[in-house]
């Protein structure tokens, strides 16, 4: 039996050319893309202005289902919640909702499993399995708006797995999400996460997209970040802050820099010097992660007062940093440890 395609991996442009297709009015594409992308429903039977016979044909040729929540969990406090999903082809992907004065954020995955190979990182554990679409991608949103009944302002790629390595189907998400044919979340609200894929930070910068480029250094110099990121040895810093400056350039949108505390590796005063003399004269921030330690990894999290201190000394060289506020750490939230812990 051929395998149904997804209804929404389609943006209302395409659903319009689809009912023509069908021997429908176009018009009918744009009633469909609301209920598929704004209402955000999960069954053709919630869908009350087409005909059972367009269904029933819709039906024949795409699925319309929500991911399968298989577990969620809430922290103490209220303000985080995670979900493990299943996807039709019973693969694991954990989002992340979290709760802010400013509105809520969910974390979403963009890959089943990773092929980078951090070695503190739990989603890379046991390698890619696949990528996700963007329907997929869509999907984390939608359940969990259904789910926790409250909308979403915010979108961060930094759940499973490597948004640039599934380059043109995160692209596809970003534009669908922020559409205002879908649920019109600002681009500026969106931030993709990359271990800094150089040759893809450069398609991406031409894309015209409003979003926050967050990069994964986790380290000063090459000698240090290939410790710890295999991807290191294909891309240089250098070529990585070269492809940051084009970027900036071009999209004027202030550079994210992600950097895990590592006791011991890379959480040295002299460390924070180095880097800071690195970021000097580009748009950018520094965001210290306090490492989540995983079962499985020997990697432990820096004393509190290094990063402190790491952080004073990128201050007094000029540089904006900030301390990333943890939550969620009692319910695993925290770089694929849910899934993890529920397939082992
Ligand atoms: N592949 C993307 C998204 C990964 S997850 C990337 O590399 O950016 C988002 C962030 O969490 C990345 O900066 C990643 O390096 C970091 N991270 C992964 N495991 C972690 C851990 N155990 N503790 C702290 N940060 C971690």
């Amino acid at each position: 039996m051929m395998e149904k395609e997804d209804l929404r991996e389609l943006t209302e442009e395409e659903m319009c050319k689809l009912m023509e297709e069908m021997g429908e009015k176009p018009f009918r594409g744009k009633q469909l893309c609301q209920w598929v992308h704004q209402k955000c429903v999960s069954q053709y039977e919630e869908i009350t202005n087409l005909s059972q016979s367009l269904k029933d044909r819709l039906e024949e040729r795409f699925r319309l289902e929500n991911l399968d929540c298989v577990k969620v969990q809430t922290s103490v406090q209220g303000d985080t919640k995670k979900f493990l999903f299943e996807t039709f082809d019973h693969n694991h992907v954990e989002s992340v909702w979290m709760r802010y004065h400013h509105g809520n954020s969910v974390c979403i995955s963009s890959q089943v499993g990773c092929r980078m190979g951090c070695t503190f990182c739990a989603s890379t554990l046991y390698g890619l399995t696949r990528s996700l679409t963007a329907a997929e991608m869509l999907a984390q949103v939608y359940d969990i708006q259904r789910l926790t009944g409250e909308r979403v302002s915010n979108i961060i790629l930094m759940g499973m797995g490597e948004p640039l390595d599934n380059y043109n189907e995160v692209i596809r998400f970003i534009r669908m999400v922020s559409s205002s044919k879908g649920l019109n979340i600002s681009q500026r609200n969106i931030t993709v996460s990359t271990c800094g894929l150089v040759d893809k930070i450069y398609d991406l910068a031409e894309e015209g997209l409003q979003i926050t480029l967050a990069i994964s250094l986790h380290a000063p110099n090459d000698e240090i970040r290939r410790k710890t990121m295999p991807i290191a040895n294909r891309f240089s810093m250098e070529e990585i802050f070269e492809a940051c400056h084009g970027y900036v350039q071009k999209t004027k949108r202030r550079i994210s820099f992600e950097y895990s505390m590592i006791a011991g590796v890379n959480d040295g005063k002299e460390m924070a010097v180095e880097l800071a003399r690195r970021c000097k004269g580009l748009l950018c921030h520094v965001n210290l992660i306090p490492l989540n330690e995983v079962k499985e990894r020997t990697t432990k999290r820096s004393k509190e007062e290094n990063i402190k201190d790491f952080k004073l000394t990128l201050e007094k060289n000029g540089i904006n940093v900030t301390i990333r506020r943890e939550m969620g750490k009692d319910i695993d939230a925290a770089c694929g440890q849910l899934r993890n812990r529920y397939e082992a």
